[in-house]
């Protein structure tokens, strides 16, 4: 069982850690942004909803992603534990996971934090050629970043319950740090 956040910013390589996180401990993947991208490809209410925000590298309004992890997390596969990634991204949203949390009986246990210089995540972005990774947008998301989601570390750092991971490492290492950090957390807890 583990309920997890994944954070940082912009092309820090949540998505890829992701992945390797989630089969690690056999609990779902949950990304927001993967959520968003699908709405908007199938035009539903919410996708519709979304688009402009996501062309802009902005963040979508809080009730909207709030309303979608509150369906998510309520499902049957999420029982046994989450990966969340990309959420939550502004205080309000880590107030209302609070919230949601403690009406469903779950807790979080922890927040792995990737941490990555601006210099490095531009390059990182700019070569991954996904819709809303031209420049200008990519200024856009990291500067949404410093402004609206760093504020969360010190949230989450205040409550101890970040673990910090050097993001800029080759990919193999960050997944062996986390590994390493989460398997001495939970073999502590
Ligand atoms: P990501 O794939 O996590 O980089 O997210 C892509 C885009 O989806 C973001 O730039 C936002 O427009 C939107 N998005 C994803 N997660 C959130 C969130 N927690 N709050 C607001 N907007 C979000």
């Amino acid at each position: 069982m583990a309920r997890l956040i994944l954070f940082g910013p912009p092309g820090a390589g949540k998505g890829t850690q992701a992945v390797e996180l989630s089969s690690r401990f056999t609990v779902p993947h949950i990304s927001t942004g993967d959520l968003f991208r699908a709405a908007v490809s199938e035009q539903t209410a919410l996708g519709v909803k979304a688009q402009g925000y996501l062309d802009r590298g902005e963040l979508v309004p809080d009730e909207l992603v709030i309303d979608m992890i509150r369906e998510r997390l309520v499902q049957p596969d999420t029982q046994a534990g989450w990966l969340l990634d990309g959420f939550p991204r502004t205080v309000p949203q880590a107030h209302a996971l609070d919230e949601l949390l403690s009406s469903i009986n779950q807790s979080l246990d922890r927040v792995v934090n990737l941490e990555v210089p601006d210099g490095f995540l531009l390059e990182r972005l700019l070569g991954r050629g996904r819709k809303d990774d031209n420049e200008e947008v990519i200024r856009r998301r990291l500067q949404v970043y410093h402004d609206q989601t760093a504020p969360l570390i010190r949230f989450y750092g205040d409550r101890n319950q970040l673990t910090d991971i050097d993001g800029s490492a080759p990919v193999e290492d960050v997944t062996a740090a986390i590994q390493t950090a989460l398997t001495a957390f939970f073999s502590q807890a």
